[in-house]
Order: C-alpha cells, then sequence, then structure tokens
C-alpha cells in the first residue's frame, strides 16, 4: 500500500485554507480559545474520533483508533492567537480589535485538523492509534503544562510524539528539523535593588540604585561573552529598567527586569549562578543591597536524534534532497512539555510569503504565510505520522 501524502493533502487544499481563514477572522488569546476548540471538537467528533474537551481550561483531545495494535502518537497543534492590532489589510483579517494570529496558529489548527480528516479513511490499516492535542495558551507558555497537569501524556501514553511550526522566514518547500536542542529554553528574572532616597542635589546623604542598576546591566554583558564556552549560545536581555518619579529624587529602589534564552542546561546553571554573584555583589560594592528572581517559562525543545533519522527519508520524499534545512532559534514554545519522556520531532515547515513587500516577522502586526504551505505541512505532518502507524506494504 503506497499512499501519496502530497495529493491526499492537495485534494483538502481548499478547505484547510478555508477552515485557516475562519480561524484566523476569529483570533482568541490564551485560554480563552473556546470558539476555536468547539470547531476542532465538532470536527473531531464528526470524524468519528473520541473526543475530550476541557483539557488544560480550553484544550482538546482527539483520538484516532487504529484496527491494529501498535504505538500511540501524539499530534501536537497550538491554536491561541496574540494581543495585536492586525494591520495585514487581509480580506480575512482579524475581526477582532486588537486579538491576532500573528504567529501561524491558525495555521497549525488547520492542519492537525487536516490529518484527521486524511488518516481516518485509513483507520482499518492503521496500527496503534494517533492522539491528536489541540493546545491552548503556547504564547504565554502555560497551554502545554495545563495539559499534561490534566493528564494528557496518560491513557493512552504517546510513544512518540510530532508537531511542526509554519516558519515565515524559511522560503516554501524547505523544512527545519536540526538535530538536538532547536528552540531555547527561556525564563524571566526579576531584580529589585535598594538603595537609600534623598535629594538629587546633595547624592552624598543617598545610596543612589540607579547607578547601581545600570552597572548590574552592563556587567551581565561578560557573561556571554567572557564567562561562557564560545561554541554554545545563550541571550540574557534586560528588557525593563523602573526607577524614580521625579527629576530632583534620588529614588529608594530601582527594579530590572528581563528574559534568559538557553540551549543547555549546563549553560542554564553557569548563566543564572553569575548573574546572581554579579547583582549581589555589584550591590554591595557600592552599598545597596540587591536580589534577584528567576522564573522559568519554558524548557529547550530537543529533537530526538532516532525519530529524526527515521523522518528525514520520508520528508525528502516530499520535499526533495537538500530542502531539509538546520535552521535553530532563541524562541522559545512550550511544545517540549510533549518531547520530555517522550522520543519526539518538532519541525519548521517554510511559509515565506514571497507577495510581501517586506519581511514582516512572526508576532509583526503584518505577518502573513504564503497559504501553500498548509497541505505542504500537511502532507508533511501525515507522513510523520503514518510512518510510525501505517506499516508501507501490506
Ligand atoms: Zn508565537
Ligand atoms: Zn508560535
Amino acid at each position: 500500500m503506497t499512499i501519496d501524502y502530497v495529493e491526499q493533502a492537495l485534494n483538502l487544499r481548499e478547505k484547510l485554507i478555508a477552515r485557516r481563514r475562519d480561524f484566523h477572522r476569529h483570533p482568541e488569546l490564551a485560554f480563552e480559545e473556546t470558539r476555536t476548540a468547539s470547531i476542532v471538537a465538532s470536527t473531531l467528533s464528526e470524524l468519528g474520533l473520541e473526543v475530550q474537551t476541557g483539557i488544560g481550561k480550553t484544550g482538546v483531545v482527539g483520538i484516532l483508533e487504529g484496527d491494529q495494535p501498535g504505538p500511540t502518537v501524539l499530534v501536537r497543534a497550538d491554536m491561541d492567537a496574540l494581543p495585536i492590532r492586525e494591520e495585514t489589510g487581509a480580506a480575512y483579517a482579524s475581526e477582532t480589535p486588537g486579538k491576532m494570529h500573528a504567529c501561524g496558529h491558525d495555521g497549525h489548527t488547520s492542519i492537525a485538523l487536516g490529518v484527521a480528516e486524511l488518516l481516518t479513511p485509513l483507520r482499518d490499516k492503521i496500527h496503534g492509534r494517533v492522539k491528536f492535542v489541540f493546545q491552548p495558551a503556547e504564547e504565554i507558555g502555560k497551554g502545554a503544562n495545563a495539559m499534561v497537569a490534566d493528564g494528557v501524556m496518560n491513557d493512552p501514553a504517546p510513544d512518540v510524539s510530532v508537531g511542526l511550526h509554519l516558519w515565515n522566514s524559511l522560503p516554501i518547500g524547505s523544512v527545519g528539523m536540526a538535530e538536538g536542542p532547536i528552540m531555547a529554553g527561556a525564563l524571566t528574572f526579576n531584580i529589585t535593588v535598594r538603595g537609600k532616597g534623598g535629594h538629587a542635589a546633595s547624592p552624598h546623604f543617598t545610596i543612589d540604585p540607579v547607578v547601581c542598576a545600570a552597572q548590574i546591566v552592563t556587567a551581565f554583558q561578560s557573561i556571554v561573552s567572557r564567562n561562557m564556552d564560545p561554541f554554545e549560545s545563550a541571550v540574557i536581555s534586560v528588557t525593563q529598567i523602573n526607577a524614580g518619579e521625579a527629576y530632583n529624587v534620588i529614588p529608594q529602589f530601582a527594579e530590572l527586569k528581563g528574559t534568559v534564552r538557553y540551549f543547555r542546561k549546563d549553560v542554564y546553571e553557569l548563566v543564572t549562578r553569575r548573574m546572581k554573584q554579579i547583582t549581589e555583589h555589584i550591590a554591595a560594592a557600592i552599598e545597596c543591597a540587591a536580589e534577584i528572581e528567576f522564573s522559568p517559562m519554558t524548557q529547550p525543545v530537543v529533537n530526538n536524534g532516532h525519530v529524526r533519522e527515521r523522518l528525514l527519508p520520508v520528508f525528502e520524499n516530499i520535499v526533495g534532497q537538500g530542502k531539509i534545512d538546520s535552521i535553530r532559534t532563541m524562541g522559545a514554545e512550550d511544545v517540549g512539555v510533549f518531547m520530555n519522556d517522550v522520543p519526539g520531532v518538532y519541525f519548521f515547515v517554510g511559509a515565506k510569503d514571497q507577495t510581501a513587500d517586506h519581511y514582516y516577522p512572526h508576532h509583526h502586526p503584518r505577518f502573513t504565510i504564503d497559504e501553500e504551505s498548509l497541505p505542504l505541512g500537511l502532507a508533511l505532518l501525515a507522513s510523520a505520522v503514518a510512518e510510525y502507524v501505517l506499516p508501507q506494504a501490506d
């Protein structure tokens, strides 16, 4: 039995586009994806899948049970939009002011529904089952954990996990599937610097927390450049500085906030240890007191070598040799939660819009994709699942 997934996906092309445009018109923010979730649930139910709703608040799970025994493949798609006011001018632009699908999750939801539609008629030939996981709240990094807390990794527990992200900096026809860490772990930090306030004209009676905060920001710049192995990667970005309210008052406090990105646990440990040392010791050196708090957001997304090796020829069959890219990004994703204890692959599907006058990245108010990436994404994702549940020869 040989199935041409590209042809099958192209048969669903109009449906994929129409569905993606409908989701695009009606974007919903993290944990508010009720309309999207109900369309997902009813589509899966109509196909005859066993459906659970309200998993991780607004998440949906659908199980396509094959007639033969075999493994469980988890397919993950995220459903949430962003608090951005759309400026694309598209005919199917957001009808909700201040909300927009500016990351492509509308396409992911449409593609995963397409996988269910494409594979359901093959049920009698499927060995094992496909567990479709429609996740809420990816953009705030909380949806995957919420679904796991509601038991998504049990009954049945997946044996392998696959998912994709449409990627609009990658040309159509290219697939990003590097081995190992492909998306960064992320955390946020809050620093409070305490000094002693007073009159700006008499600094000698004060301990200035602004000067201390500035020195901490500057000293952080040496961690990546001087403490880290040059072959490793990390980002430390201070993104907020808050202190004082008047021209002539030295404030009591200064606050610094920002984010750290990393690929490896030892890099995470090095960076956070040095940030803590720098914060406390610079403060002590200029007689302030300072503390730093870290809050984890997401862990790195790590592609399993065996799964990647197995899917490489499958994908090359679809996009051709030399089209598998090895891009990595310091962007963060919570899909890693589904790939923690289960071998898996998360891949990027080229979706670059050649008609755009400029390049507008993910999360930009003019973010667009080439919708031909939808049938291509469907062919890739369906064939990845089939590699595990549909033996090639009958
Ligand atoms: Zn995003
Ligand atoms: Zn995204």
